[in-house]
């Protein structure tokens, strides 16, 4: 069994800084765990010293049973892919794969099994002479991973591996990654700003803020039940709208909610553009202000029009704001236009004001 667990792990660096401010966490034998959240959030710092590469200010990590604070880096039975690739670059690729382990000193027959193996599995073979010169990025990519996957460690690292690849390439190697992952099922820790790859490649995310975990849980369990609006905003492209529930148009139609609930969050593709009253739902009146259209969908960016217009607004009251509605295919308001946004009352996210705490 090769799980890591992570019990009120802390960093504080040498300026006084405490950029990991107690985090517990669980990923099982051969999960793939997604540490996610914005640039400064603290999930390189936490990799780093599952790998051992920053020292651990406090609490304790575990990897397969056996805790690591004072082990060294190279004897935590662990493998990092870098952002980087971090290739010797006078080095051929089949070098590239084999130096770490000549330098255990293992048999030259064995060595050159795994290495073949490994350029087999990600398709590299017959790149195994060339410099990493001499290939393109998803090529280096590649050979990082073969050289992690020669060690045959317990635990793969991998700290933010695609984000020198272009949009398309991105995308494959995200899927590679993943069926790579079921293959070898190997506990991987995963590192990225970006949601759509966390969503896509995670048993458990974690979604962190400030050094700490928002959220850890299932990935669409998440997008269905973020439990902030932090969350509801950074999981989900465009991100879930959230609108003061202080206003009239809004408090009259959720008669009944409990009067914790300060924001009402609604994800754009939740809406329906409709007429029809939705008891129970919510009904917004928007004037229509930009559409794009996408080919496979629709995005309408719509101003809410508030009863009262003109008149001053009630004091702590926000503004009118914009909100997003997705439909699937091509559909046609034009600027200007009024519309109804609907959505029914399974659909709605309540949160207290400050967007800390959901309601349901
Ligand atoms: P990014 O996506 O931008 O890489 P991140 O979430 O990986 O961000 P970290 O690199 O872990 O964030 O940094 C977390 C916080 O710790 C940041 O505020 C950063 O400025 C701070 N930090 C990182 N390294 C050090 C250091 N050596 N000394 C002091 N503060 C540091």
């Amino acid at each position: 069994m090769a799980g890591v667990i992570l019990r009120d792990v802390r960093k504080i660096y040498p300026s006084g800084f405490e950029a990991i401010k107690g985090i517990g966490l669980e990923v099982g034998d051969g999960q793939f765990c997604v540490l996610v959240g914005p640039s400064g959030c603290g999930k390189s710092t936490l990799l780093r010293m599952v790998a051992g590469l920053e020292t651990i200010s406090g609490g304790e990590i575990d990897i397969g049973g056996r805790i690591v604070n004072q082990i060294e880096p190279a004897e935590r039975d662990i493998a990092m892919v870098f952002q980087n690739y971090a290739l010797y670059p006078h080095m051929s690729v089949y070098n590239n794969m084999a130096y770490g382990l000549r330098n255990r000193g293992m048999a030259k027959p064995e060595i050159d099994t795994r290495v073949q193996e490994a350029a087999r599995i990600l398709e590299i073979g017959p790149m195994l002479d060339r410099k990493p010169g001499q290939l393109s990025g998803g090529q280096r990519q590649r050979v990082a991973m073969g050289r992690a996957i020669v060690r045959q460690p317990k635990v793969f690292l991998f700290d933010e591996p695609l984000s020198n690849l272009d949009a398309k390439l991105r995308i494959a190697m995200r899927v590679e990654i993943r069926k790579l992952q079921r293959r070898l099922n190997t506990t991987s820790i995963y590192v990225t700003h970006d949601q759509l790859e966390a969503m896509t490649l995670a048993d458990i995310l974690v979604v962190m803020n400030g050094g700490q975990v928002e959220q850890i849980g299932n990935p669409l369990e998440i997008y269905q039940k973020p439990a902030t609006t932090f969350v509801a905003s950074f999981i989900g492209a465009p991100p879930m709208n959230l609108l003061p529930v202080g206003s009239d148009e809004i408090r009259s139609q959720l008669a009944g909610v409990s009067g914790e609930a300060g924001l009402l969050g609604i994800r754009p593709e939740d809406f329906e553009i409709s007429n029809d009253a939705i008891p129970g739902g919510i009904a917004l009146k928007l004037s229509v202000e930009a559409i794009e259209r996408v080919g496979a969908e629709t995005f309408i960016y719509g101003a809410r029009q508030q009863q009262g217009q003109g008149v001053a607004a009630n004091p702590g009251e926000l503004p009118p704001g914009e909100v997003i509605v997705r439909i699937p295919g091509v559909i046609a308001p034009a600027i200007g236009e009024r519309i109804q946004a609907t959505a029914p009352r399974e659909k709605l996210h309540l949160f207290t004001s400050d967007g800390r705490k959901r309601i349901e």
